[in-house]
């Protein structure tokens, strides 16, 4: 299975793989903002225009200051809770490794938003017709054996891409080579059942604005248990929808009759 592994410890912030998603998932720009205090320019968070936000943080490393910068996207988990709160089967896990979804598919509920973990999913609020949106690993690219735009992007190496395993090690071997230069943990090995998007940090994760108690367990049982009376609810509301429609027509159906049998009076009758 197809998996990224991103080292903060390695990212210079330049950005370069936001705007490659953008390019190669022909997404627009939008609005940014200036956080004064860090004394840069970024969209706000993630939307659904911008499917990976790389954040800026000055902490103390090893008693001086040091920029940090974060990655934030989908986390591709290996049982993704969003794929299993979704009623109609637009989020999909792919043998290969990307969750992918089905825009056509989606009726736009956002359970997938209630779902997931790490708050990735995002709405499209500025279309008639919203749907879900998130990063696909650019799965595209992975099926035609490319490595993700992002990956491919960076010029530090800070994401590199391939099989999990192997990334999984290769991580766990930085951590034993430099045990001082990082937080002794990957992030994404091993939450909520792991993900196929792997983090290090110099700093605790939590600094990064990553959730810091995730469980090691999958969450797609709890998600099923919740979900079990959605269908019902669904197939309850499509038969009340589709009562209210015959009544309706019923009686458009009466009214029409009543008006052929008992014509109403004209205003141009002979005076
Ligand atoms: S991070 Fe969220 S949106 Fe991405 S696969 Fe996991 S549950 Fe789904
Ligand atoms: S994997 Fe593809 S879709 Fe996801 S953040 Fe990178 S470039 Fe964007
Ligand atoms: S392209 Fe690489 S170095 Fe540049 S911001 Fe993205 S992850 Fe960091």
């Amino acid at each position: 299975m197809k998996a990224m592994l991103i080292d903060a410890t390695r990212c210079v912030g330049c950005r370069s793989c936001q705007i490659a998603c953008k390019e190669w998932n022909n997404l627009p720009g939008e609005q940014t903002e200036f956080f004064a205090a860090k004394g840069y320019q970024n969209p706000r968070d993630l939307s659904a225009k911008t499917w990976t936000l790389i954040t800026y943080n000055e902490l103390k490393v090893n008693n001086r200051f040091e920029w940090v910068f974060g990655k934030r996207q989908c986390f591709h988990c290996q049982e993704p809770a969003c794929a299993t709160a979704c009623p109609v089967r637009a989020l999909e896990k792919t043998s290969a490794g990307p969750v992918v979804y089905h825009p056509n598919l989606c009726l736009g509920c956002r359970y997938c938003q209630l779902a997931c973990p790490f708050k990735i999913p995002r709405f499209e609020w500025h279309s008639p017709v919203p749907k879900i949106t998130k990063c696909t690993m650019c799965a595209d690219r992975v099926a035609a054996g490319l490595e993700p735009a992002c990956a491919k992007a960076c010029p530090t190496d800070a994401i590199i891409f391939g099989e999990r395993e192997t990334l999984a090690a290769e991580a766990e071997n930085r951590i034993h080579r430099n045990p001082r230069g990082y937080v002794h943990h990957v992030y994404g090995k091993d939450e909520v059942g792991g993900t196929c998007v792997m983090h290090l940090s110099n700093v605790p994760f939590a600094e990064l604005g990553f959730s810091p108690n995730l469980p090691r367990r999958s969450l797609v049982q709890h998600v099923q248990h919740a979900m079990q009376p959605i269908p019902f609810l669904i197939a309850g509301l499509g038969i009340a929808l589709g009562a209210i429609s015959w009544i309706v027509n019923r009686r458009i159906e009466l009214q029409e009759k009543e008006q052929q049998q008992c014509p109403q009076p004209t205003h141009d009758s002979p005076q």
